[in-house]
């Protein structure tokens, strides 16, 4: 399928894990790919392999953490005639600390980063996509955003905030053509997961809360991405789609 030629998709946080799967994904579809990451080492490195793949692709390193180097990103893309059709705004931190010994500076940083950056992205973003009559935006929020897990507070807290962002925007924006709704992955192998947790949690995490025996992978997600970015999901606005292989069902 090339559900996306014309079109142009930011995705922010792709230089690996998910993000680097949502971005695949839509050049493969025949989107130009904007990569935006605060890791420029891996954004070179990723955008060298889609341009031997013949993707369409393009980079920006960012914090999107820092509003005025998202206005400078989305000047940018804007300076160089690109629209902004798709946003996946992706880009997200997470570590364990239990609640009783967050430092204020972690919670401040998470908060900075997965709800703070989120904002800065999608509403710069969508200001760009109100001029032009039309946008998909997905913001990435998570199970954690819709269940407390101990030991992520911060994260969990960051996460829910991310699904009434969404729902508000999409109250707000519906009336401009801008879609936004939101995706919620339960476990999903990348090397945020890596980093946090070892094969044999994996394995008793699996066991006792996947009804699906398998964490997921990066391209579980991006599926869901293209298909809210597409016009199969036109009528779909608001919505949190929980792709977690059953988890929640519990
Ligand atoms: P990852 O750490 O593998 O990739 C995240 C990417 O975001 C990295 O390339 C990183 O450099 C980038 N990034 C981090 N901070 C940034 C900043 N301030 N500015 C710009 N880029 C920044 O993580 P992942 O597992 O691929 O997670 C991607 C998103 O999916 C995150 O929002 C995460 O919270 C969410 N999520 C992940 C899981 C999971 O199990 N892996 C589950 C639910 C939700």
């Amino acid at each position: 399928m090339r559900r996306f030629e014309n079109s142009t998709a930011l995705v922010t946080g792709a230089g690996q894990g998910i993000g680097l799967a949502i971005a695949e994904r839509f050049a493969a579809e025949g989107a130009h790919v904007i990569l935006a990451d605060i890791q420029e080492a891996l954004l070179l490195q990723a955008a060298e392999r889609f341009k031997d793949l013949g993707y369409s692709v393009s980079y920006q390193a960012l914090d999107v953490s820092r509003p005025e180097q998202v206005d400078r990103m989305v000047e940018r893309i804007v300076q160089d005639g690109r629209s902004i059709d798709i946003l996946a705004n992706n880009a997200g931190v997470a570590w364990e600390e239990s609640f009783l010994d967050i430092k204020d500076d972690n919670w401040r940083r998470m908060i900075d980063v997965n709800l703070n950056g989120m904002f800065y992205v999608a509403q710069r973003v969508a200001r760009q996509m109100k001029e032009q009559g039309k946008g998909a935006i997905i913001n990435m929020s998570s199970t954690n955003g819709l269940a407390g897990e101990a030991k992520y507070a911060h994260y969990n807290a960051s996460k829910g905030g991310v699904i009434l962002l969404t729902k508000t925007m999409a109250v707000e924006l519906g009336a401009s053509g801008i879609r936004v709704n939101a995706v919620c992955p339960g476990y999903i192998q990348t090397p945020m997961s890596e980093a946090i947790d070892d094969p044999e949690f994996v394995s008793r995490y699996i066991q006792n809360h996947i009804p699906l025996g398998r964490v997921g992978e990066p391209k579980d997600i991006s599926g869901v991405f293209a298909f809210l970015a597409s016009e199969d999901a036109a009528f779909i606005n608001g919505e949190c789609i929980v792709v977690d292989g059953g988890q929640l069902a519990f």
